[in-house]
C-alpha cells in the first residue's frame, strides 16, 4: 500500500515538517479488510524512501492530485512487473477515465464496502476494472490497522476520523466528486468511535474530519463519552456550528483545544460565489470570541482569488486574523480542482489556463483571475504568510487574547509552528518526531481560567 509523494513535499521550498503530521489513516482502514495472514507493507512517501524492487501480488495506491502522475508512474512500474495494480483516492474519483489506463483496477468513492468486494473478487480471480462505491456505511468497520503504522515518523500519529464527508456543499470544495452517487455525510457509531479513541496511546488526538460538529447527535455522544478520559485534542468545524448550540462547550469539556475553521473570505459575494451558505451573515467574531474563552485555539483558513478580491485583499485579511487573534492561519490560492462546481463554471467560461495536475496545490494560479491580476494573487499570497507568520504579527496576535495563560499558549504555539525549522528538520532526520509530542500536549492543556492573572502586561520581549 502507496502513499506517494505531493509534488509540493519534495520541493525543497516546502516545509517538511507540514507532510511528517497525519501517517496515511486511509490506506491503513483499508488494510484493516485483510486477512491476518496477509503480508502488508505499507509506505508512505512523504516520510520513508519506498522500495520499489518488490514483486507483491496486489499494489494499492492513493492518488490525490498533486501526486496523480508520481502515482501513475509508480503504477506503470509495477503493472510492467505483473503486479495487479489499484488505484483509489480523491483524484481517481475525480477523474476517473485519466487514472483507468493506469490501474488494473480503479476504486471510485470512499474504499471501505469495495474494498472487502474487490479483495473476495481477487482471491477467486474475478476483479472488475471499476468498483464504485454507493453504499456508504461505515457503522461496522473494522479497527484501523495502525500497526502498520511507523508512529516514530510522524508528529501526530494519533489522527482519527470518525465521520466521512460533510454536510455542506462548497463549490470549490474536493468533496462532493468523491462522494458523488450516495451520501456525502455519514458517521461510524459512537461506541467503536470511543473504542479506537481508546486504542491510542498518550492523550493527544487530532480528528481529520471535514466537520467534527456535523452531525450534533453523533457529536453530543462522543463528546460526552470522551469526558473523563484525558485527552487533548484538535478537530475542524464551521462558523455556523459554533454559534448555533452548546455543542462547542461540550467539546472544550471533552478536550477540545484547538480548531480549524473554514473562513474563507471576509466578502459575502465571495461567499455567496462559492455556495458557502453556512458562512453568510454569520458573525465571525462572535465565534471566535466564544472559542477563545472556552480556551480553544484557533486556525483560520482563506482563500484568496475568488472574483470580489482586489489587491488589497491580503493585507486585510492578514490585519483581520491578527486583530482576531487566530493562533494559526493557512492560506490558500483558489483552486477549481476537477470535479468540483467550480472546476465545470471555470471550464465554460474557458478560464482554466492548464491541467498540470502539479500545479494544482492552492500555492499557484492555475485559472483566469478577475479583481486582481495573477501575478498581484501569488504575491500577495507569499506576503500573507510572511506577514501574519512576522514576529511581530504573531506577538500582537497573541496578545489579543484577555488571560495571560492564553497568550504565552498562542506564542508558543505559532512560534513553534512556524519558526524552528531547523529543529523540526532534526526530529524529522533523527526519526523521533513524536518524541514532540509531550511538549504539544503541554501547549493544548487545559487553561485554568477562575485562577488566572490578567494579562495586564506584555509576557513576550520585544520581538520586531
Ligand atoms: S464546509 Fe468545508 S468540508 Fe464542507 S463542503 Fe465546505 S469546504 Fe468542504
Amino acid at each position: 500500500m502507496i502513499l506517494p509523494a505531493l509534488m509540493e513535499a519534495k520541493s525543497p521550498y516546502w516545509r517538511p515538517i507540514k507532510y511528517s503530521l497525519f501517517p496515511p489513516l486511509g490506506l491503513a482502514t483499508l488494510a484493516a479488510y485483510c486477512s491476518p495472514d496477509d503480508e502488508i507493507d505499507l509506505q508512505d512517501e512523504h516520510v520513508e524512501q519506498l522500495t520499489t524492487y518488490d514483486r507483491p501480488d496486489i499494489v494499492v495506491i492513493q492518488v490525490y492530485i498533486t501526486n496523480a502522475f508520481r502515482a501513475y508512474l509508480l503504477a506503470d512500474h509495477y503493472r510492467k512487473k505483473g503486479v495487479y495494480v489499484c488505484l483509489g483516492g480523491l483524484h481517481v474519483s475525480s477523474v476517473p477515465d485519466e487514472a483507468l489506463p493506469h490501474a488494473d483496477s480503479i476504486f471510485i468513492g470512499p474504499g471501505e464496502d469495495i474494498f472487502p468486494q474487490f479483495l473476495s473478487d481477487f482471491k477467486r480471480k474475478t476483479t472488475r476494472r471499476i468498483y464504485q462505491n454507493t453504499e456508504r456505511d461505515i457503522k461496522n468497520i473494522p479497527p484501523v490497522r495502525r500497526d502498520l503504522i511507523k508512529r516514530n515518523l510522524y508528529l501526530v500519529p494519533n489522527s482519527i476520523v470518525v465521520s466521512r464527508g460533510c454536510p455542506h456543499h462548497c463549490d470549490f470544495c474536493y468533496k462532493d466528486a468523491f462522494f458523488e452517487g450516495g451520501k456525502s455525510f455519514y458517521t461510524q457509531r459512537v461506541d467503536a468511535a470511543l473504542r479506537e479513541i481508546d486504542r491510542l496511546p498518550g492523550r493527544h488526538l487530532y480528528f481529520l474530519d471535514d466537520h467534527l460538529l456535523g452531525n450534533s447527535k453523533f457529536a453530543t455522544a462522543l463528546f460526552e463519552g470522551m469526558k473523563g478520559m484525558n485527552r487533548v485534542f484538535q478537530g475542524a468545524s464551521t462558523i455556523d456550528a459554533v454559534l448555533r448550540s452548546d455543542l462547542i462547550e461540550k467539546a472544550a469539556e471533552a478536550g477540545l483545544r484547538s480548531m480549524f475553521m473554514g473562513f474563507e473570505t471576509l466578502s459575502d459575494d465571495n461567499l455567496l460565489q462559492s455556495n458557502k451558505k453556512q458562512n453568510i451573515g454569520k458573525n465571525y467574531e462572535d465565534a471566535i470570541s466564544r472559542l477563545h474563552s472556552l480556551g480553544i485555539m484557533i486556525n483560520g483558513s482563506f482563500v484568496f482569488g475568488l472574483d470580489d478580491d482586489d489587491k488589497d485583499v491580503f493585507k486585510r485579511t492578514v490585519d483581520w486574523g491578527v486583530r482576531n487573534g487566530l493562533t494559526t492561519s493557512t492560506y490558500h490560492i483558489l483552486t477549481p480542482y476537477p470535479g468540483t462546481r467550480l472546476y465545470q463554471a471555470m471550464k465554460q467560461q474557458g478560464r482554466i489556463l492548464h491541467e498540470d495536475w502539479d500545479l494544482y496545490d492552492t500555492r499557484h494560479v492555475v485559472y483566469k483571475t478577475k479583481g486582481l491580476s495573477a501575478e498581484e494573487l501569488q504575491l500577495g499570497y507569499d506576503w500573507a504568510y510572511r506577514s501574519f507568520y512576522s514576529w511581530s504579527n504573531i506577538r500582537k496576535a497573541s496578545w489579543q487574547h484577555d488571560k495571560l495563560k492564553h497568550a504565552v499558549k498562542h506564542f508558543a504555539y505559532a512560534g513553534g509552528w512556524k519558526k524552528f525549522e531547523p529543529l523540526w528538520n532534526f526530529m524529522i532526520k533523527t526519526k523521533g518526531l513524536n518524541k514532540m509530542l509531550p511538549l504539544l500536549e503541554a501547549i493544548l492543556s487545559k487553561v485554568d481560567i477562575g485562577n488566572e492573572q490578567d494579562a495586564g502586561r506584555s509576557p513576550f520581549p520585544a520581538i520586531a
